[in-house]
């Protein structure tokens, strides 16, 4: 394990924030040092703490702990990540044989020294209780590879020597903290200790010094698990299991069938979607075909801190039936026994201890795929991304324990205390629920006006959006605009030709890899021409009709094998036009198209309703987009029509919106809202038109 601490970046660091106390500046920076290490925490895993005099607002000074918020992320923690607690009250509890979580709670929150600081970390009262200026505890891969062996307590032992006490499991909060402060008690001269199964807290009284102690624990561990395993041979493939001989396609069509597999309606009859990230490191491939994969999947998490996030155990699937068909019935089954075994578990660990609460949705977040590696599940993509790593530590670190002597799992009853503890819970945080979550939409076109009013629509509503275009340079404008007002978790983007099927169907691929599958396909590339029929080059219609009509088919037929393989319904929402219902001359190549794709558009209503995909159109008319994102198609038409009615631009706009019955201008997000309500399945509604266009009765739907 590297050691990163550099003096010079720890003074810097410190002078960075001159209002605070010297110490909590260093606290700050050992803590992100200690967060950017994946090998020593995960994720808002592990705390650090330090203790200073602070002054009161009437200007007495006294004792404080300042802990880590619950949940905060330590490699990017700054000051106000963490809790400041007055330190004297909070050390009295020491004397009770026991306090409840409410009390706790409580007691925690009143002796806070800012009401605007966070939650402090549920394993605070370690912190205050153990006597030591910092404090540092990472749930180190290597110190967990040890504790879940048959002998873990004298192998860390061995491994860290005379200055490490080892205890065993106990519950974080009181237990815990009362547990730390006896060992310390009985063996004042240490300078760590390490909990079976959970993870390692180092001392000292000064930062650098805390630091190097995990450095140097973790780095022991580590170089006796090394020495211990080195001469082993290493696993071999199990000769029934073999990677796919087409992985990146398999893998494309695995995660929309688990993504379906694993949504449901939850108990507000609202359908919750998981994103789907994929993981295919060699290791994890190695891991996925090796004798003890499926032990790998059944053993459960590596600490129980674990287990609110990605559940104890992983689905291991061993067969990749080509057919979508079988492989889909696989899956299925997978899923089933997968929520049957966890409804067992609840049900007889809530009986044990009386628990009353009910039950958290039983889905499964991580697969280990036979030859591909591992899918992970979450509500957003960045909690996939978080299951992915948590996921994929307890992979390394299992294969390890295994390689060293045996892996002994976590006892289920700890499991459940952490998962159903309401503490814990809280450090997941509630998310409001957004008209589109877990919704991921698909738009062509993304890089004009219309498209991009689409995408900030769906975005503004909770979708994750797939920007699309043939025009790279465009598309990255349209991205890095929306990415300065939504961030860039919920943005993917593509450059495709929606006139060549081959390139649209590897880009539905690449994006079922990338998050899982699709729900919403929009439609909306297009291109227009203007000439009189008998001026009209062939080459241009065929042009035209390649992007507005064969383009808006390639769509739709590259998006149906995905909506089947999820099960899960969808929506179609196909970006038409007025001119459909209302035409004008010297615009036949783009009126006829756009025709075209509107009566294909009622094709695939017909044909999609029984996999409950919806299938909608919108007529938008007159968008213009504006400076930042101009309507490609007005660019074309608009010089012509302002030179034909005499107007400049403004005036043009004007002359549209005058000539309509609500004499309103028509703005791309207007379309962007028409697509959020097909979208959000509020009207039993399939094959219909809604006019975006302030109202022309030339263009009713008729
Ligand atoms: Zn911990």
């Amino acid at each position: 394990m590297q050691n990163r601490y550099d003096e010079h970046e720890a003074a810097t660091c410190a002078a960075q924030y001159p209002h605070i106390p010297e110490a909590l500046a260093r606290r700050v920076y050992t803590s992100r040092l200690i967060g950017s290490d994946p090998a020593l925490v995960l994720h808002g895993g592990g705390n650090a703490s330090v203790k200073c005099q602070v002054l009161t607002v009437v200007g007495e000074e006294i004792e404080a702990v300042f802990v880590k918020g619950s949940g905060a992320d330590l490699a990017i923690m700054t000051p106000e990540g963490f809790c400041g607690l007055d330190l004297v009250p909070l050390r009295q509890l020491r004397s009770l044989e026991s306090l409840d979580d409410a009390e706790m709670e409580n007691q925690l929150g009143i002796h806070r020294l800012s009401t605007r600081s966070p939650d402090p970390s549920v394993e605070a009262l370690v912190h205050a209780f153990l006597p030591h200026t910092f404090i540092d505890h990472t749930h180190a891969d290597s110190i967990l590879v040890l504790t879940h062996q048959k002998d873990g307590e004298r192998l860390v032992g061995e491994a860290l020597g005379p200055k490490v006490v080892v205890i065993p499991y106990t519950m974080p909060g009181f237990p815990l903290a009362k547990a730390a402060i006896a060992a310390y008690d009985a063996n004042p001269e240490i300078d760590a200790i390490v909990v079976m199964d959970h993870g390692i807290f180092t001392f000292a009284e000064d930062s650098r010094t805390s630091y190097f102690r995990m450095i140097d624990f973790v780095s022991r561990a580590e170089a006796f698990i090394a020495a211990r395993i080195k001469d082993e041979p290493r696993s071999h493939p199990q000769p029934s299991r073999q990677r796919p001989a087409d992985p990146d396609g398999v893998l494309a069509r695995c995660g929309p069938v688990i993504r379906g597999a694993c949504s449901f309606c939850d108990s507000s009859a609202r359908r919750r979607r998981f994103f789907v990230e994929a993981r295919t490191s060699p290791a994890l491939v190695e891991a996925s075909l090796s004798p003890f994969a499926k032990t790998l999947c059944e053993t459960g998490v590596l600490t129980p801190d674990h287990a609110i996030r990605t559940k104890s155990r992983m689905v291991f699937l061993d067969l990749l039936p080509e057919k979508d068909e079988d492989l889909k019935q696989v899956i299925v089954k997978k899923v089933q026994d997968f929520t049957a075994q966890y409804g067992q578990y609840f049900q007889d660990q809530a009986r044990k201890r009386g628990f009353s609460g009910e039950i958290l949705d039983p889905y499964p977040r991580l697969f280990l795929v036979v030859g591909l590696g591992l899918f992970a599940l979450g509500f957003t993509p960045k909690a996939a991304c978080i299951n992915a790593d948590i996921g994929e530590h307890a992979v390394r670190t299992k294969v390890q324990a295994m390689a060293l002597g045996g892996y002994v799992p976590i006892r289920e009853d700890h499991v459940f205390d952490m998962e159903y503890w309401p503490l814990q819970q809280k450090k997941l945080g509630k998310s409001g629920f957004a008209l589109l979550q877990g919704q991921v939409a698909l738009i062509t076109g993304a890089a004009g006006a219309i498209g991009f009013g689409i995408a900030r629509q769906l975005l503004n509503n909770g979708a994750v959006v797939v920007l699309t275009d043939i025009h790279q340079d465009r598309l990255e404008n349209a991205r890095s605009l929306l990415r300065a007002e939504f961030g860039d978790e919920r943005i993917q983007s593509l450059t495709f030709d929606v006139t060549d099927y081959p390139s649209v169907e590897k880009a539905f691929q690449e994006i079922c890899r990338r998050v899982g599958g699709i729900d919403l396909v929009v439609p909306n590339a297009g291109v227009a021409y203007v000439a009189r029929l008998e001026d009209l080059d062939p080459a241009q219609l065929d042009r035209v009709v390649a992007v507005n009509l064969k383009g808006t088919f390639n769509v739709i037929k590259a998006a149906i094998p995905i909506f089947k393989r999820q099960g899960t319904g969808g929506n179609i929402v196909v970006i038409s036009s007025k001119n459909v219902f209302d035409p004008g001359p010297a615009f036949g190549a783009y009126s006829a198209s756009k025709a075209g794709a509107h009566q294909l558009s009622k094709i695939a209503a017909i044909e999609l309703a029984d996999i409950g995909v919806r299938v909608n159109m919108v007529n938008p008319d007159a968008v213009f987009g504006d400076e930042k994102v101009c309507s490609g198609l007005w660019e074309l038409v608009g010089p012509e029509r302002m030179k034909s009615r005499g107007l400049d631009p403004e005036g043009l706009k004007a002359y549209y919106c005058q000539r309509s019955l609500l004499k309103k201008e028509v703005l791309p997000e207007h379309v962007g809202n028409a697509v959020v309500f097909f979208a959000s399945d509020q009207t039993p509604t399939t094959g219909a038109t809604l006019p975006v266009d302030s109202g022309i009765p030339g263009a009713f739907p008729r």
